[in-house]
């Protein structure tokens, strides 16, 4: 099985597991999952389902949680759950050689998700560049057949 992960809601960037971060990015293992009963577990993620002792992945039922990154978590305010988080395309893992440093204002957080809405945009213009293509080959099938 490979790894899987979901995106933070307060700066947009993957929870990743020890085996896709360095010193500067380590912060990004340390999660918060507040859930929509109002409970919540905080810990290392494992890249696997599993934070810290307390919650593995039978207990992260679709659409019932929200993930974040400690930081963005306390730098949002704690905020309780109020809409799902997403499945990260990256899965936590495939980052590249992209190791934020930890956020430690507003100003750091607001960097953060400036820079994930950017990454996002650009996963969106492949996606739509990729599909196109697709679309043509199958055309251009349709003709020839
Ligand atoms: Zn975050």
């Amino acid at each position: 099985m490979g790894f899987f992960s979901w995106e933070c809601k307060g700066g947009g960037h993957s929870i990743r597991s020890r085996h896709s971060t360095n010193n500067t990015s380590s912060w990004m293992t340390q999660v918060v999952v507040v859930f929509a009963d109002g409970d919540r577990v905080s810990g290392e993620y494992d890249g696997y389902g599993r934070v810290g002792t307390k919650l593995d992945y039978e207990g992260l039922e679709d659409g019932k949680f929200a993930m974040f990154h400690r930081a963005c978590w306390e730098l949002s305010k704690f905020p309780p759950f109020e809409s799902p988080s997403e499945n990260a395309l990256d899965q936590g893992f495939f980052v590249g050689k992209y190791d934020p440093k930890e956020p430690f204002s507003a100003a750091d957080l607001n960097r953060l998700k400036k820079r994930a809405e950017k990454a996002n945009d650009k996963a969106d213009k492949l996606w739509a560049a990729l599909m196109a293509e697709a679309n043509q080959a199958k055309e251009k099938a349709c003709e020839h057949g």
